[in-house]
């Protein structure tokens, strides 16, 4: 039985993980974490996201609920979520991290925290973007020099970070399978008199709409074709599952 430890568990994406817990064969909800000060901390976690009473109240400390875990969730803030790999850093528990909009240096210390507990960071759980960012490499290079790259993203109004952490990954994946850094190459937005296109530009344009739970679309643009390639989530639902396949699967590495 996975025992999960959801942080984040009031917000949209740790409300899914914590509702499909109760759907989910061999996984059991132990501890349920939100920031300090949030009206949902000392609530049932299961009545805070609609599931009904489950018996598990919001905490907003980590650490005492890990003794009973087998792996945490978490959906929550670049700050909160290096707090929260540091806890699963001290006990060696896996962490799964859907949050999105960490900084290099967030970055190198999560790299130097994962040495401790099995971690996975993912900016997008869901199976079909990751199949794309497999395979994006290889039709970049097939493609070549020839063909503009684009990336276009649209999110709910409340999302914070632009662009998104999974239209990144999509631009490193391309940048890297031709030899660019997105770095230096990655163009956000464009506006007034940029002047032509240069060759190695690789586009991130962001839109924020309403409620779009995550679109994004590769586009390749060569002279007399364009090919594009283009995911659309329809529900936080195929995350929060990805999440929790994640996991099953991070508890049985080495
Ligand atoms: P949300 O605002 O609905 O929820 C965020 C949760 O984190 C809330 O419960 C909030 O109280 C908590 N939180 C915020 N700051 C905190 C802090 N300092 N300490 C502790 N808890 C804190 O946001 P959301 O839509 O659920 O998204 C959360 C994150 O997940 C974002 O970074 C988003 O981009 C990312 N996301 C990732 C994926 C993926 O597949 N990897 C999918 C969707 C969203």
């Amino acid at each position: 039985m996975l025992g999960l430890v959801v942080c984040g568990a009031g917000g949209r994406m740790g409300g899914a993980v914590v509702r499909l817990t109760q759907q989910t064969k061999g996984v059991r909800l132990v501890g349920a974490v939100d920031r300090q000060g949030s009206p949902r901390v000392g609530r049932d976690a299961g009545e805070v996201v609609g599931a009904g009473r489950l018996g598990v109240r919001v905490s907003d400390r980590i650490e005492p609920l890990l003794k009973g875990s087998t792996a945490i969730i978490d959906f929550t803030h670049p700050k909160a979520s290096l707090g929260y790999l540091k806890a699963a850093a001290k006990t060696a528990t896996p962490i799964v991290i859907g949050t999105t909009g960490f900084n290099a240096r967030e970055l190198a210390e999560i790299k130097r925290l994962s040495r401790r507990t099995r971690t996975l960071l993912s900016a997008n759980m869901s199976v079909g973007v990751n199949l794309l960012l497999s395979v994006l490499g290889r039709v970049a290079q097939t493609l070549g020099e020839d063909y503009d790259v684009e990336i276009i993203e649209a999110h709910h109004r409340y999302k914070r970070d632009a662009p998104s952490g999974t239209a990144l990954a999509l631009g490193r994946a391309v940048a890297e399978a031709l030899g660019r850094d997105l770095d230096r190459v990655g163009v956000c937005g464009r506006k007034g008199v940029v002047g032509e296109r240069d060759k190695k530009e690789i586009g991130l344009l962001s839109v924020r709409a309403g409620d779009i739970v995550g679109e994004h679309t590769v586009t390749f643009g060569g002279l007399g074709e364009r090919i594009e390639f283009i995911h659309r989530a329809h529900s936080r639902d195929t995350f929060a599952r990805g999440a929790i396949r994640a996991a099953q699967w991070l508890v049985k590495q080495k």
